[in-house]
């Protein structure tokens, strides 16, 4: 049975979207559900599963069962076969991901197409992976052969925000079922409805009943469930710090270790030295896409006096020119994900308005865009105090902040002068100053002279400070996944 009829061109009809549970689409157990929004026209399309504690507890014992039987069973290699094949379904299926998606988060349909592109390159990459991640030999001591052993958790628990669905469960599922995990996804109640159709792709391509299961709800009922679930042997979560530090003690309480990527107010220095031709539309495409809904967003560029009116000027002839508009219409931007998101970014504008902060440019949103969807202009705010809430604080918006700094240390002072530590960005031709930062930076990535890579499914990506710990992402994502045993063997 389907979990949602997945028409081509996104017209979902108003439908109920269950839980999946042992490869099979089932209610909740108390039959409720949630409303499904479309942001770009504030309008309800559809209806979700509630999932609450005990459907997360079925979920749990079904990934339980999976492991202690099929998937646990299922060599390294295999494992790797029915991920590549999974691969394979996403590439298939990814306009109509692209569309769901798009029509359930309100991002621009060609952002939704690269989404769906990086989730079939997840699996790719972890089915790439599954059969050669291994323990290793030990040197120790005469008439003894140490090894070790690098083993799956057992029961992983996933609870992904609503900005990136699928790439968040692309990196973070990707990884654990190649390190032969079984998996239990709690989904933002906001946008669930791509990841619901994945699990359905993953039963197709071969995954044992129980390996992937996807309960949508409520953060504070389903996925307070399953952060405190005694089952659940590791957790991943991404979203903000105030329910990062929630989860992180839901699970202390089992001793269930976490990955925590928790969002950033990430910098990018522009030197005076720095080509800002090639500076200036990654310096805005870091904070326009998906609408500044990104945890990795490039929210505050630091530029050195000689050359900062210029670069402001160059910044909002650029804002000036974006627009803002419905998902469908694939422009510079959608609109925000809910009404609360957007009230969010109001209540951070009005306080800019509030401390007469200098608004350099704004965007439009365009005039046919419905007017009850949660639309925000893009927003250049320039001059902005280091220490003010603006600088300090993640808006989670298409909102730039731009600051002036005297020198490299005042640089580095400023771009390490918050809670948060993700992503920086340096944009300068000298090779000595791009080690000198790149080292000093408090920051999980440094991007010198670009910024994300592209997205980059190989780099190692996490954060320091309020950033949160753990790393997802590449090879290294794979350790996380799995407990280390040590074998010692004495044979004389
Ligand atoms: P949350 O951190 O509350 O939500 C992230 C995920 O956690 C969602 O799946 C949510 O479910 C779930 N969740 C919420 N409460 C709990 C809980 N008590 N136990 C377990 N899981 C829970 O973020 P918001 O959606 O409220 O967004 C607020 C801000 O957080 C944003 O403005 C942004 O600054 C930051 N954020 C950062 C993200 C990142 O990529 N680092 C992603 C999303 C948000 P549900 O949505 O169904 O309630």
């Amino acid at each position: 049975m389907s979990a949602l009829p997945v028409p081509a061109d996104a017209t979902l009809p108003a439908t109920t979207a269950q839980l999946f549970i042992d490869n099979e689409a089932v209610p909740a157990q108390t039959g409720q559900t949630l409303p499904v929004v479309d942001p770009s026209t504030g309008t309800v399309f559809g209806q979700i599963a509630r999932g609450q504690r005990d459907d997360v507890d079925r979920a749990v014992r079904s990934a339980r069962r999976a492991f202690d039987g099929p998937w646990g069973r299922t060599d390294a290699a295999q494992r790797g076969r029915l991920l590549l094949k999974l691969a394979q379904l996403v590439e298939r299926e990814r306009e109509p991901l692209a569309r769901i998606e798009s029509r359930d988060t309100g991002k621009p349909l060609r952002q939704a197409r690269a989404d769906a592109t990086a989730l079939a390159r997840y699996f790719e990459f972890y089915g790439g992976a599954a059969d050669k991640l291994h323990g290793q030999t030990l040197p120790y001591q005469e008439g003894y052969t140490v090894m070790t052993l690098r083993e799956p958790h057992g029961v992983t628990g996933h609870i992904v925000p609503w900005n990136y669905p699928m790439q968040i469960f692309g990196r973070s599922v990707g990884a654990s079922l190649a390190a032969g995990n079984a998996c239990v996804v709690k989904p933002a109640e906001d946008a669930c409805l791509s990841l619901l159709r994945i699990g359905e792709l993953a039963a197709e391509a071969g995954l044992p009943p129980g390996t992937l299961n996807i309960v949508p709800g409520l953060g504070a009922e389903a996925g307070q469930a399953l952060a405190e679930h005694p089952g659940v042997d590791h957790l991943s979560f991404t979203g903000s710090t105030d329910t990062g530090r929630r989860v992180a003690q839901a699970a202390a309480a089992h001793f269930c270790p976490v990955t925590l990527e928790l969002g950033g107010k990430s910098p990018q220095l522009v030197f005076a030295d720095a080509d800002l031709q090639a500076a200036m539309p990654v310096l805005v495409n870091a904070i326009i896409q998906n609408a500044g809904q990104t945890c990795s967003a490039g929210s505050r560029i630091l530029v050195e006096r000689s050359i900062y009116d210029a670069t402001v000027a160059q910044l909002a002839e650029r804002f000036a020119a974006l627009r803002a508009g419905p998902a469908s219409a694939d422009l510079d931007l959608g609109p925000l994900v809910t009404r609360k998101q957007q009230q969010r970014v109001w209540d951070f504008l009005s306080d800019a308005q509030a401390s007469d902060l200098r608004f350099a440019a704004q965007g439009q949103i365009v005039d046919h865009a419905p007017s009850e969807g949660f639309y925000q202009a893009p927003v250049l705010l320039a001059d902005v105090p280091i220490e003010h809430r603006l600088s300090q604080h993640e808006i989670f918006g298409p909102v730039l902040i731009v600051t002036p700094f005297d020198d490299e240390a005042q640089a580095l002072a400023f771009a390490n002068g918050t809670d948060y530590g993700l992503v920086a960005g340096v944009w300068t031709q000298d090779g000595a100053r791009q080690m000198r930062i790149a080292r000093r930076l408090q920051s999980g990535q440094v991007f010198i002279n670009n910024y994300g890579a592209g997205g980059g499914v190989e780099l190692p990506f996490g954060g320091v400070k309020h950033s949160g710990y753990g790393r997802e992402k590449g090879f290294e994502a794979l350790y996380a996944f799995t407990s280390l045993k040590t074998v010692a063997i004495r044979h004389g």
